[in-house]
């Protein structure tokens, strides 16, 4: 029968081991794997590196180091011998080019290399996001980074409810809203933000207590204003995505131009009587919103829903599928619906995807634009007299 010793050495002849010199080189370019315990962690690890702890290593692996089994990976332990197992395994599982750090952690920061103290969530949030951190693609790294994440809404309406509930509800650590309304009676049909209760009410304070109430981890940032030319670039300012959930072409195309000059990608929805639209326009990576657009409809063919009517229920889905795709844009996670156009028709209960493809001659996002004028635009999308910097033309 093998002994642990025996073991051990049996794992090392079959891996490649590197000094923690040799491993600091190539810091930025190799993934550095911890797999110590939760624990040995939090109380400090590698800039950048991975954690799986031994125990999960199987299971975990794929879903957390990527696709390409031939990435440099460096594993590291808090002194060399988990680490040789777990190198080994991952040549088991496929990975070509792995190496165990000799020595470990403890060699790595007695020798005064850089190591961090990990941002880890509490007890409580562990509890609380739970079914997010078993997912290995998300994971409590995943978690955290969802923390630290800021989404901006605009409009507290119908699809900025159930985006902002959800968005809230899996832990985005900063939530703004955009909104200069007051709660009316017949927002209730929709949009679930509110109740009766609020009736008369800022929809931005409304809005904030709902979210606060359902996760106090959330810091609901509010814009109880009018969204123009001459705030746009300041609002948007360091939030990671943008959730559009305005009904107006004026807005969209005000949006869309400052989220090029900012590069923030933005989560498009909308909705008309019983159908709905998503799309992400990420800048530069894909098409704008001038591009699947570059004019809007005449007035006549683009009623509001305050004219048109919509059904119950549909911005839920639709405003839910937004929240989904910002939460897959933080997360770096599956196919974001860059380039494709998602058409909900609730009557036929179907979902179809077109491609949109970014346009040479788009007068915002094309290669011909020297510089993006972010101007007031009136109903028929005419640039208004405001410039961004209050002067007027
Ligand atoms: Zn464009």
């Amino acid at each position: 029968m093998a002994s642990y010793r025996d073991l051990l050495n049996d794992a090392k002849q079959k891996i490649r081991e590197v000094s923690p010199g040799e491993a600091e080189s190539e810091l930025g370019d190799a993934t550095f794997l911890d797999v110590r315990e939760q624990d040995e962690y939090d109380q400090g690890t590698i800039p950048g590196s991975k954690f799986i702890p031994r125990g999960f290593l199987e299971a975990q692996a794929d879903g957390k180091l990527g696709g390409d089994k031939n990435e440099p990976i460096i594993v590291f332990c808090a002194g060399g011998n988990r680490s040789a197992f777990a190198a080994d395994t991952l040549q088991q599982l496929g990975y070509t080019d792995v190496a165990s750090m000799a020595g470990g952690f403890g060699r790595w920061k007695n020798e005064g290399r850089p190591w961090i103290t990990p941002a880890a969530l509490t007890p409580e949030q562990r509890n609380r996001y739970g079914r997010h951190i078993l997912l290995p693609e998300v994971g409590e790294e995943g978690q955290q980074r969802l923390l630290e994440s800021k989404v901006l809404l605009l409009g507290a309406g119908g699809l900025g409810s159930p985006a902002a509930f959800y968005l809230a509800a899996a832990g985005v650590g900063t939530i703004g809203i955009v909104d200069m309304d007051v709660v009316d009676a017949s927002n209730l049909q929709r949009q679930i933000l509110h109740n009766v209760d609020r009736i008369g009410e800022r929809k931005v304070d409304s809005a904030k207590k709902t979210l606060t109430a359902l996760n106090p981890d959330v810091d609901v940032v509010t814009y109880d204003v009018r969204f123009g030319a001459d705030n746009v670039l300041d609002i948007i300012d360091g939030y990671d995505v943008i959730v559009d959930g305005t009904d107006n072409f004026p807005t969209r195309y005000l949006l869309n131009d400052a989220s090029l000059v900012k590069r923030i990608p933005v989560v498009h929805g909308s909705i008309f009587r019983f159908e709905g639209q998503v799309s992400v326009f990420k800048p530069y990576d894909g098409p704008c919103y001038r591009c699947l657009l570059p004019e809007p409809p005449p007035p006549e063919l683009a009623p509001s829903c305050a004219e048109a009517g919509v059904l119950g229920v549909l911005p839920g889905i639709v405003g839910s599928i937004q929240g989904l795709e910002a939460i897959k844009l933080i997360l770096d996670l599956g196919d974001p619906l860059i380039g494709r156009l998602l058409a909900y028709d609730a009557l036929e209960e179907s979902f179809r995807t077109f491609k949109v493809r970014r346009d040479e001659h788009c007068p915002a996002c094309g290669p011909d634009v020297q510089e993006i004028v972010i101007a007031e635009y009136d109903d028929l999308c005419l640039p208004h007299a405001v410039l961004a910097d209050g002067s007027t033309t």
